[in-house]
């Protein structure tokens, strides 16, 4: 029934498999214990799957955006979640497009095979938040090194990764210089880096989601670490986030799924008053209702594939494959829920942590506001407003 796309059927059939070993108990007892999923992780890594999207060149499957999309879209829908390792299949992405042959051939294959875990992204800052261009952590050249200091927060998976791409002021600001300018992106090796200037502190949070605060302090990193060009790292780091949006997006879709699957089959399958709740239209129409914005969601994800995949600039259609996918799993979780009554709450279930975990995607990895910002100015022209 939920089964909207018909490519890659190959890919899904193989990953859907997979998942099969990782049914809700497995989710269940890690989101108790908020664990991290290593064996999945190590699972999806020994199969391939992370590494889909590096050219085979470098090891891995060279395969387009879009595979990567229908693998994540699939591990979603098979009730498990992706947010603990999707990082390595993307933001990989930065090194590919923007560092040297050389960086390429030191850590690619290596991210390929899974035995270089490139899962951290060190963007976000406590003061800065979404004003990315005001963080203050710091990257001085001195000598060979640069020196970092500062802090990040919301790095996920930190604890759980060998490097991390870090987003650094290397030029202060002055005036009359873009706020965005003067950013570099530095390839850490925290292997090296853990007691030698950085430390991992994790978050708890309403789901289980491997989540950190970093502190640098006086963190060296090699000068050769450098991504690119100095002071181009705003630019490098947004060249990403479309694929990330595209591919979260696609998780959505997949939560969706799973989510309306689980209430259909049990509106169908309930009998209160001597009859199906299903039977009703008051539980029908909310579980419709989310099928429709589910499909007209997945419709903008597949557009938003077809135009980054034809090279064009899919800025507008990634934002909104985002923001309406992140809206149809948040859809699909409130009316899984209510058909469920008071089930929908008992941890058996699983629905209570797809609804935990689909609320995330309201704010991460761009919250609404900032996408309805984004079109309201550059899409529709209207001024900014920030
Ligand atoms: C579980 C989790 C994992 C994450 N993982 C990572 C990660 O791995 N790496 C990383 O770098 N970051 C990560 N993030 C950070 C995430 O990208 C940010 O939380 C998100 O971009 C919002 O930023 P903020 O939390 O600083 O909110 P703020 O910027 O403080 O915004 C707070 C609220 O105000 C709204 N707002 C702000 N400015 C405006 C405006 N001009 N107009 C209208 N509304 C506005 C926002 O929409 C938001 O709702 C993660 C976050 C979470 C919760």
């Amino acid at each position: 029934m939920l089964n909207t796309s018909d490519i890659y059927n190959d890919i899904r059939d193989a990953v859907a498999k997979l998942c099969a070993d990782y049914p809700g108990e497995y989710w269940r007892k890690l989101d108790r214990e908020m664990a991290y999923p290593t064996e999945f992780v190590q699972a999806l890594t020994d199969a391939g799957w992370l590494a889909a999207l590096i050219p085979e060149e470098y090891g891995g499957a060279g395969l387009p955006l879009s595979a990567g999309a229908a693998i994540l879209e699939e591990i979603h829908k098979s009730g498990g979640n992706a947010g603990a390792c999707h990082a390595q299949m993307y933001t990989m992405g930065t090194l590919l497009r923007h560092g040297s042959e050389e960086q390429k051939q030191k850590y690619l294959p290596g991210i390929a095979d899974g035995s270089l875990r490139l899962q951290a992204f060190g963007v976000t800052e406590p003061t800065s938040g979404t004003d990315t261009g005001a963080l203050k952590t710091t990257a001085k050249l001195d000598g060979k090194h640069y020196v970092v200091n500062g802090q990040k927060i919301w790095t996920s998976r930190a604890e759980h990764s060998d490097l991390m791409i870090l987003l650094a002021r290397t030029t202060p600001l002055s005036e009359g210089t873009k706020k965005t300018s003067g950013l570099s992106v530095l390839l850490v090796d925290m292997r090296e880096a853990k007691d030698n200037g950085l430390k991992i502190r994790p978050i708890r949070t309403m789901m289980n989601h491997a989540t950190t605060e970093v502190f640098f302090e006086n963190l060296p990193v090699p000068g050769e670490n450098l991504i690119g060009e100095e002071g181009k790292g705003f630019k490098y780091i947004l060249s990403g986030m479309n694929s990330e949006r595209i591919l979260i997006a696609s998780e959505c879709i997949g939560d969706a799924k799973w989510l309306i699957e689980k209430a259909v089959n049990y509106a169908k399958e309930r009998k209160v008053f001597g009859r199906s709740i299903g039977q009703n239209q008051g539980i029908q129409f909310p579980i419709a209702k989310a099928y429709a914005n589910m499909r007209a969601a997945e419709l903008m994800v597949q557009e938003a594939l077809r135009v980054y995949e034809a090279g064009e600039n899919p800025g507008a259609e990634a934002n909104m494959a985002k923001m309406l996918a992140a809206d149809a799993s948040n859809e699909a979780a409130n009316a899984c829920t209510q058909t469920h009554g008071g089930f929908g709450f008992a941890e058996e279930y699983d629905i209570e942590r797809k609804f935990r975990e689909t609320r995330l995607y309201q704010v991460a990895p761009i919250s609404t506001n900032l996408i309805l910002s984004y079109l309201s100015e550059h899409i529709l022209g209207m001024p900014r407003s920030y």
